[in-house]
């Protein structure tokens, strides 16, 4: 006679904020999914709602208590996780009913939490998780988390009092994670932390054996090493949240290799020594603008992207316009910029002398034209030359959208072609570029491609 097994109860989840926060979402949905749970794409079908939420800006955490308020009234039944969990009582006020509230990387509290809430039935036949974990991103390209928490204490910033000191994973774990994502499909390795370049420090570099080899805890190694595994698909790693400490430069010659990408994400957050002290930001005193150099002269196709903060507490004119002349020695690839907001809790909102709402919007305008007219430029330098595309969705008209080895997903730009409907989702091709604007490309694939 057959056994009737009663049917796992069913999880949503709503994600927000950075990657780093997807990849909590990835481990909280994994483990469930290995305890027995089945997930749901709409709140309707769902046991019970998790909402993983994001506290870095005020109008994250408006956007986070949004979402908490919509899943309340779509299902009812809401779990709250993530950095909005240190903020418990304020969600309670606001919405009594919440099953639990648990904080940012408690994925034992947010999985109990779960069972609680929906417990399994007895019996229930699963396991089906596959080996690399559930993923939320396309199967393509996943986000690898190496560390969580940050040593640093930058003043605009409250990371450090969410989230916690730095903890590095070991690296034989990493690559391990790293090589399953790769058999399981995964073209691009995106390697993301607070602060990617402090890999290990709390550790002190303590070396692991992976495949017979010593492996330290340490940012080269481990770049070295997700390269090889991601070679055998011709795949890629790229380098998230970089701070320009001098160890940075080993890695270059990696790059150059083709190991790894020519890319590197350095949130600079602004160039006047004065604003960077006020900020109290890591690794300031480098000489970066000559460094920036000579990483160009090792690896001339190197793309570096960058953030800046325009109107910090005492961010003067001078400092501003020091700023953008820097901007036009460092020719960086990708800019993002933002308005200095003040965020609840950190140390900045105390500072003397705030630059008023209408000076930092038009210091936002200026340096937004600064750092469009650099990107149009460097991308219409481009066009004519064949670059390789990672493929991220293919169209009905035979068009394609990708990016360059210097566009990571969300942030930069993208590439879009023509003629391109036999390629699939996660090829890497050659492609001819064609045309340029200020963010993207336009091409072609290359012949025989
Ligand atoms: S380095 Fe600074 S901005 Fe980055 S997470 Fe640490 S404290 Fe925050």
């Amino acid at each position: 006679m057959a056994t009737i097994l009663p049917s796992p109860p069913r999880v949503g989840m709503v994600s927000l904020g950075c990657p780093k926060n997807l990849v909590d979402s990835e481990r909280i949905l994994t483990k469930l999914r290995s305890d027995g749970y089945q997930m749901s794409p709409d709140y309707a079908g769902a046991d019970v709602v998790l909402v993983n939420t994001c506290g870095f800006l005020d109008s994250a955490k408006e956007e986070s208590l949004e979402a908490i308020g919509e899943a309340l009234s779509e299902n009812g039944r809401v779990i709250v996780t993530g950095c909005m969990g240190k903020e418990a009582e304020a969600i309670r006020t606001r919405f009594p009913n919440v099953l639990a509230i648990t904080g940012a990387h408690e994925y034992e509290q947010v999985v109990g939490a779960v069972h609680d809430a929906a417990p399994m039935p007895p019996n229930a036949f699963l396991n089906l998780v596959p080996e690399s974990g559930l993923k939320l991103t396309p199967r393509h390209y996943s986000y690898l988390k190496i560390s969580e928490g940050c040593n640093h204490r930058c003043a605009f910033c409250i990371i450090p009092s969410l989230r916690g000191d730095l903890v590095s994973r070991r690296p034989d774990a990493i690559l391990r994670e790293a090589e399953k994502l790769v058999e399981a499909g995964t073209k691009e390795l995106l390697v993301i932390s607070q602060d990617t370049s402090a890999y290990g420090v709390d550790i002190r570099h303590q070396p692991r054996m992976w495949h017979g080899t010593e492996v330290r805890a340490h940012m080269t190694d481990l770049a070295r090493e997700l390269g090889k595994v991601a070679a055998p698909v011709g795949g890629w790693v790229r380098l998230h949240y970089v701070y320009p400490y001098p160890h940075v430069d080993q890695v270059i010659p990696l790059m150059a290799e083709g190991l790894i990408l020519p890319y590197l994400d350095i949130p600079f957050q602004h160039a006047s020594r004065n604003v960077l002290k006020l900020m109290k930001r890591p690794a300031n005193e480098a000489k970066v603008l000559e460094r920036i150099h000579k990483w160009r002269d090792i690896c001339p196709d190197i793309a570096i992207r960058s953030t800046f903060v325009v109107g910090f507490p005492g961010e003067t004119e001078e400092d501003f316009q020091y700023l953008l002349d820097w901007l036009d020695e460092a020719q960086l690839d990708r800019v993002g910029a933002f308005r200095f907001e003040p965020v609840e809790g950190a140390a900045a909102n105390d500072l003397p002398n705030p630059v008023p709402e209408a000076v930092k919007e038009e210091r936002y305008a200026r340096i937004m034209e600064k750092t469009a007219a650099i990107s149009a430029a460097k991308l219409a330098a481009k066009v004519g030359r064949t670059l390789p595309v990672i493929i991220d969705a293919v169209d009905q008209d035979c068009g394609a959208t990708g990016r360059s080895q210097a566009d990571a997903p969300e942030i930069d730009g993208e590439v879009f072609l023509r003629d391109a409907g036999h390629l699939r989702v996660g090829d890497i091709t050659p492609v001819l570029i064609e045309e340029a604007d200020d963010h993207d490309l336009y091409g072609v694939p290359a012949s025989g491609a």
